[in-house]
């Protein structure tokens, strides 16, 4: 199987088994970095590190708060349960991305296994 000719971020050779008429991996291709720059971009929109870090200052304001008795109980657990619910709104968004980033990946073994039977080179999976 050929390989992606680019290079990684650390100039090492990126190596990503690629489709035969091609010499780039999807990374790497430039006609694709259109594609890309969509995909980055919609990846960097929801930045779930800074996310998570934001809500973590929250709740410790609001545990001080609260221990300090400038908020009461009561706000304070529902102050919490929305917080709570954000958390997992920024898990479900995780998961979202990364099932989309699996199924780019997926589509690109689809189109390598697909060339290969169009080739007639019939290539026995160890899955029988
Ligand atoms: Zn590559």
């Amino acid at each position: 199987m050929p390989r992606c000719v680019g290079s990684k971020p650390d100039g090492s050779p990126c190596e990503r088994i690629v489709p035969g008429s091609q010499s780039y991996c999807y990374s790497h291709d430039s006609d694709r970095s259109d594609e890309r720059r969509r995909n980055a971009s919609r990846a960097g929109r929801s930045k779930p590190g800074r996310e998570i870090k934001d809500l973590k200052v929250q709740l410790e304001s609001l545990a001080n708060d609260v221990l300090n008795e400038s908020v009461e109980p009561k706000v304070g657990a529902v102050v919490n349960q929305i917080l709570n619910t954000r958390a997992r709104l920024i898990e479900v968004d995780r998961k979202l991305r990364e099932t989309e980033e699996l199924g780019r990946e997926l589509e690109e073994l689809r189109e390598l296994v697909e060339r290969d039977s169009g080739r007639g080179e019939v290539r026995r999976s160890p899955w029988g």
